[in-house]
């Protein structure tokens, strides 16, 4: 393929050109100039003196938007670098990534925000947001100073990783976020539930003799802060929503407007507890896999709106931190680079959600959420943009990840969908090494 990396206008010709707000897929070209998208045209082809880049056959969308990664730096440069991450990113399809509070040290100064966007100016390859954290070291009783984190840079606020679970200091970060205008995402499992768990609570967790924790562990945090939500009419963001229960109550918080969104993973979405029988640490994950009824709950979700966007909690361990007995073995997998294969294959390949409701959920959708800029295919409007063949089959390996970590369960496994590359500001970064 050409090197599009120098050109400063092009035409990308012939593709099939998806605008997640009309909802419409349709072949046309896109004229991209000095960084931005100057004209879309509904011909195939485009008689021009300028670079074409031939794209029938391809998906030209807006760039994907992820609102919970984990980069790692500072303090876990051995995982993941912000380079490695947002190079995956990239690679992955996504030209924006908000990177979680969960660093050493924790992302809860307005100094720390200021180093992650710069390191991210200086050696990140998309756009890079940061969330700060609720409490001063994660630590879930001390509030930061939300007006100072936001004049740095941070557009949301989360202790991820970690449910804060005194309530007093819950309803008052609310009440500090809604006067700053600030998200609060919660990572909704109650600690003295989960203790110590593995997997979810179920006849799987019996058999494989596995600590379980239950759905109600979940269900009871999101219960909680659905409530306090409510009570302060702050925004609150549910983070990997995976079971039916908690579905069921963001639900009806909506329908009574309460002002709350959520998101859902690639992982939830696909994978289900009994796949844990071979004990890969790459499955254990923060919360659990869940069963069968609760995917097709979230399935629903995401059909009818309760469920808002797609998100991957990337979280890159070392190959020595998931070499250890599996109550030992940190929770989490890496998925930048495999989300958008991994959902084509399973739910658009399966018929349980068309193509371009999931390049809604991953742009126009989680740009809303955090009110970030983005996710639109519009004339005036960043060339930020993902070209994509839907039908290629590939398989993820070591070799061909550029994330630091491997911890994914997918390796070695056929996909459906490949990713090409990103136009980030016009400039290409090709996914295919
Ligand atoms: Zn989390």
């Amino acid at each position: 393929m050409i090197d599009w990396k120098d050109r400063k206008e092009f035409w990308v010709a012939g593709a099939r050109i998806a605008d997640p707000v009309t909802g419409r897929i349709r072949t046309g070209s896109v004229l991209i100039r000095k960084g931005l998208i100057e004209e879309i045209t509904w011909q195939k082809q485009v008689k021009t003196d300028l670079p074409v880049l031939e794209a029938g056959g391809l998906l030209l969308a807006p760039g994907f938007i992820d609102i919970h990664t984990h980069l790692r730096e500072p303090g876990f440069e051995d995982k993941e670098t912000i380079e490695t991450g947002t190079a995956a990113a990239a690679a992955g399809g996504y030209t924006a990534i908000v990177c979680m509070a969960n660093t050493d040290p924790v992302i809860d100064d307005p100094t720390v925000v200021e180093h992650v966007l710069k390191r991210a100016a200086d050696s990140g390859n998309c756009r890079v947001y940061v969330i700060a954290a609720v409490t001063k070291g994660l630590e879930g009783v001390d509030i930061c100073e939300y007006h100072h984190l936001k004049e740095a840079g941070a557009v949301a606020l989360s202790d991820d990783g970690k449910y804060i679970t005194n309530s007093q200091v819950m309803r008052s970060a609310l009440e500090y976020a809604g006067m700053q205008g600030l998200v609060i995402i919660s990572h909704c499992e109650d600690p003295y539930l989960t203790n110590e768990s593995q997997m979810n609570e179920s006849y799987w967790s019996t058999k494989l003799g596995l600590k379980g924790a239950h759905a109600a562990s979940e269900e009871i945090a999101v219960a909680r802060d659905i409530r306090l939500a409510e009570l302060t009419g702050s925004m609150l963001h549910i983070a990997h929503v995976s079971t039916a229960g908690a579905v069921d109550l963001i639900k009806k918080a909506k329908k009574r407007g309460v002002v709350v969104t959520a998101e859902a993973t690639p992982h939830h979405l696909t994978l289900d507890e009994s796949m844990l029988e071979d004990y890969d640490r790459n499955l254990k994950v923060n919360p659990p896999l869940r069963g069968k009824k609760d995917i097709a709950a979230l399935l629903a979700a995401l059909r009818d709106g309760t469920i808002d966007c797609i998100a991957t909690d990337h979280a890159p361990h070392t190959a020595i931190d998931k070499q250890v007995e599996f109550d030992l073995a940190p929770p989490g997998m890496i998925g930048l680079e495999t989300s958008f294969a991994q959902l084509n294959t399973e739910l658009v390949g399966k018929g349980e959600l068309e193509l371009i409701d999931l390049i809604r959920l991953m742009t126009s959708r989680p740009a809303d959420v955090l009110g970030l800029p983005g996710g639109k295919m519009a004339e005036g409007e960043p060339a930020d943009l993902v070209l994509i063949d839907p039908n290629e089959r590939w398989t993820p390996e070591r070799e061909n990840l550029r994330s630091k970590s491997f911890n994914s369960p997918l390796l070695g496994k056929e996909l459906t969908g490949r990713v090409q590359g990103v136009f980030l500001e016009g400039k290409w970064f090709s996914s295919i090494i």
